[in-house]
């Protein structure tokens, strides 16, 4: 086989080159991380369900006109996407308090939003990814005044169809994080979603008993992360026909190249 060229290694994600010009590979990790990369883990076959989650969401956004970066899935863990430049931004739209939210004004966590809020971190490993205003984004120029109509208009389109998508099986979609790219024709640049979309940036509550079915499993030690994420797939209808044995694969697939 031949090896592929490394772009970047994230928390939960490698890049990879693709095959044509303008395009990534997205490989899907089993590794989790929260509180900045102070908290370290693994959630068995996470990256195989993440991969499938994502495209799932993203296939639907495109069909509802979000432009994204998704072209298609390659293999369990692995998509190919366009390649852009990535916005520094972290964009959160929260329905539903929780998290840093509920911790920085001490508002109860569960407490339903009087409306959608939208909030943005400047997206920055060493200085902890802080809470920013619009103002600092066009200050820095981090992106422009027209980008941050388009983010919002788009981050607000995502969330009307993910409630719906993820009410209809009977899912409370609490808050969730979304990151844009630029895309270049000659002088003119667009924005389209980039990133994933899947338990791992997103809350997820059971809507009968508000269990929690996403990454705080791990950052609050709950344990049953790998349930959680199965769950959530299986609910959404993508890991049906293979399920649990492709899951179960994934220790083959790793068994064997271990032997190698
Ligand atoms: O921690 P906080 O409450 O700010 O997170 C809000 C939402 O954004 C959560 O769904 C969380 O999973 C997601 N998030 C993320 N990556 C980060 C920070 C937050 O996916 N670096």
């Amino acid at each position: 086989m031949s090896r592929r060229r490394q772009i970047y290694e994230g928390k939960a994600k490698i890049l990879y080159e693709g095959p044509e010009p303008g395009t990534i590979i997205q490989y899907f990790k089993d590794d989790a991380t929260a509180f900045n990369a102070q908290k370290k883990g693994t959630i068995n076959g996470k990256g195989v369900i993440n991969n499938r989650i994502s495209e799932f969401v993203f296939t639907r956004l495109s069909h509802i006109g979000i432009p994204t970066h998704f072209i298609r899935r390659l293999n369990m863990r692995e998509q190919l996407v366009r390649q852009v430049e990535i916005i520094p931004l972290e964009v959160v739209v929260r329905n539903v308090a929780a998290g840093s939210l509920s911790k920085r004004l001490g508002i109860e966590e569960g407490e339903p939003l009087p409306h959608t809020l939208i909030e943005y971190y400047y997206k920055d490993d060493a200085l902890g990814d802080p809470l920013i205003a619009e103002e600092h984004i066009a200050c820095f120029g981090w992106a422009s005044n027209e980008e941050m109509q388009d983010m919002s208009s788009m981050a607000i389109r995502i969330n009307d169809f993910m409630c719906g998508m993820f009410a209809a099986v009977g899912i409370r979609l609490v808050d969730f994080k979304l990151e844009f790219g630029r895309i270049w024709d000659g002088d003119y640049s667009r924005v389209i979603l980039a990133d994933e979309i899947s338990p791992d940036g997103c809350r997820l509550w059971d809507m009968v008993t508000n269990e929690k079915l996403d990454k705080d499993r791990f950052r609050r030690d709950l344990g049953g992360e790998e349930d959680a994420y199965q769950e959530v797939a299986r609910r959404l209808g993508v890991l049906q026909e293979d399920g649990p044995s492709e899951v179960a694969d994934i220790a083959m697939h790793r068994k064997l190249r271990g032997k190698k």
